[in-house]
């Protein structure tokens, strides 16, 4: 049986203001029941790119599909009232003229009135927000007043939804429990979700797919497991949590370091590397009268190294060190209460196949 075609696809859009492309050749299908995060630093293009599906922003160049029939080219266009496609933007607006209950319904025209006023107040049931179904806009907090935004946006049952930020004004209590209902919610029913945020915890707690983006295009897409434990350049890497650094230069396919050495196949002799680590991964060990622990092929080469300081995190404690042999500075984490006093020697490791190497880029990339 034939794959149904994407519930949204967008090819090769591009955006630019004042010669700059804020949006650069991207392309990207979310399927029925998918949730895609867009994730990437401030001003990376990702509300633009939203703006220009929801159609209240015109592309360049470059093709939007909705269930494989095209809804916007550089000719052709659907206006935005004409896409069966929710939102829920940070700037989010509800009538204040109407009640919550009133402002849920006002998206459900068309079908018979016991319907959607059911529908109407089970989505409200399901925000949180059915106590207050009579109050009016201006009676609720910023926070409830989101929720209520959430139902009115979900209510007609679009099958795409595009959300930047929705549950930013949210508290932390509120937060999670609100964001897995709303998800729920859309996958239940088929809704492909473009979401946008620049919090990889939140991408990696809600997404199917990461599109992560830099300067106006997708750097590197997939599941999040996949991002997270296969970053594509430093950079990538370090979007998603602090890391350690250490520069190494390429001979006969290898690399020395303090930890010994590391394989880069494929890389020309002379070439500066970065590899790279997560402070989670690396390994501690006691010292014992000098010595360390014995070298394992999976681990590498231990190094000696001094607690410059540590500090409790609350789940975990952050514990900086620097090496003996040559001043590199490491974080490590630790789960749990572990403080050494500044000074104690200790012994680290890093596990291969915890590291990333890359070639580096840009500055400081020439063979020595
Ligand atoms: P944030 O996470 O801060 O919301 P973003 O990734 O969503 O950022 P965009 O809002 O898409 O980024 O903006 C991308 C770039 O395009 C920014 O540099 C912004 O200044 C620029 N930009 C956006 N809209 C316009 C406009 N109407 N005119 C000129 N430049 C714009």
């Amino acid at each position: 049986m034939a794959e149904p075609p994407p519930r949204l696809e967008i090819r090769n859009i591009v955006r630019a203001y004042d010669g700059r492309r804020v949006v650069n050749d991207l392309s990207l299908r979310v399927m029925p029941g998918q949730v895609t995060c867009l994730l990437g630093p401030s001003g990376c293009g990702k509300s633009t790119t939203l703006r220009i599906i929801a159609g209240v922003e015109m592309q360049d160049s470059g093709e939007i599909y909705a269930d494989g029939e095209l809804v916007c080219d550089t000719v052709f266009r659907v206006p935005p009232e004409g896409r069966s496609i929710g939102m829920m933007f940070q700037d989010f607006a509800l009538f204040p003229h109407l009640t919550v209950f009133e402002n849920v319904m006002f998206g459900l025209k068309g079908a018979v009135a016991a319907d959607r006023s059911e529908r109407a107040q089970n989505l409200l049931s399901r925000v949180g927000m059915a106590h207050h179904a009579q109050d009016y806009p201006h009676q609720l907090s910023g926070g409830e007043q989101q929720r209520v935004a959430l139902a009115r946006a979900l209510a007609p049952r679009p099958s795409i939804m595009l959300m930047d930020e929705p549950f930013s004004g949210l508290d932390n209590r509120l937060r999670d429990g609100i964001r897995d209902e709303t998800l729920a919610l859309l996958k239940e029913e088929g809704t492909a979700v473009l979401l946008v945020t620049h919090e990889p915890a939140e991408a990696m707690r809600m997404a199917d797919e990461i599109a992560l983006m830099r300067n106006g295009a997708i750097v590197q897409q997939g599941a999040p497991y996949n991002l997270y434990n296969a970053p594509v350049d430093k950079e990538a890497a370090a979007f998603f949590s602090d890391v350690n650094v250490i520069e190494g230069t390429v001979k006969g396919a290898l690399t020395d370091t303090p930890f010994g050495q590391f394989l880069v196949p494929g890389v020309p002799d002379g070439t500066c590397v970065d590899i790279v680590s997560r402070p989670q991964h690396i390994r501690i060990d006691f010292d014992r009268g000098g010595r360390g622990p014995d070298p394992t092929t999976d681990y590498g080469v231990a190094a000696r190294a001094k607690v410059v300081r540590a500090r409790f995190m609350g789940n975990e404690s952050l514990v900086e060190f620097r090496t003996e042999c040559d001043g590199t500075l490491l974080k490590a984490t630790v789960p749990s209460v572990f403080l050494p006093a500044p000074g104690t020697a200790m012994w680290l490791t890093l596990p291969r196949a915890r590291c990333f190497v890359f070639p580096k880029t840009g500055e400081g990339a020439e063979q020595k």
